[in-house]
């Protein structure tokens, strides 16, 4: 078995999955699936066990995930998790791939621009408790870096997160 990839490389994108499936050659090897509009990303399995993932970007059917490709590469929104076969789990992250579970100790998260922790902490709010996707999408940020960046917040005593049923939520202390 070959390393796990440790970034995306996104090959293009074609009108149907068995075209975009095709030009994946390596682990983490990715292409869109367009038609009109974004349907799929289909993605060589970056642990390098040979399947092709396929994730839904259509919210018109069934469960889809958030894409971006602002930065350094693709993002998606939440973690890409199989639940069947080698159950890779991992985070994509402008062009990273952020491993759960397994070959943790490589990670490499793309670069911290602390620029965005004074829109995160006004969008937070003193009373009512929001989470990263509501914060991202008040002020038009990547999930995973306002995460990170409310993370560092409640670090510096700036901002309070405790964990609800659908994940971690914020508050602002000042
Ligand atoms: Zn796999």
């Amino acid at each position: 078995m070959t390393a796990p990839a440790r970034m995306v490389r996104m090959i293009g994108d074609a009108e149907y999955r068995d075209q975009a499936e095709a030009t994946l050659l390596a682990p983490g090897d990715t292409s869109m699936v367009f038609r009109s509009r974004p349907r799929s990303i289909v993605m060589a399995c970056p642990d390098g066990c040979g399947e092709t993932l396929v994730i839904n970007l259509d919210s018109r059917a069934d469960k889809a995930w958030r894409f971006d490709m602002r930065g350094e590469g693709l993002t998606l929104f939440p973690s890409v998790w199989r639940e069947g076969g080698c159950e890779s789990h991992f985070i994509v992250w402008r062009g990273h791939i952020l491993w759960c579970d397994r070959f943790e100790e490589g990670n490499s998260e793309p670069a911290y621009n602390p620029e965005i922790e004074e829109a995160v902490l006004s969008a937070m709010d003193e009373v009512h408790p929001r989470n990263a996707v509501e914060i991202a999408d008040a002020i038009d940020e990547l999930v995973w870096d306002v995460n990170r960046a409310a993370g560092k917040l409640v670090e510096r005593g700036l901002a309070r997160s405790w964990k609800v049923n659908s994940g971690w939520v914020f508050v602002r202390l000042i």
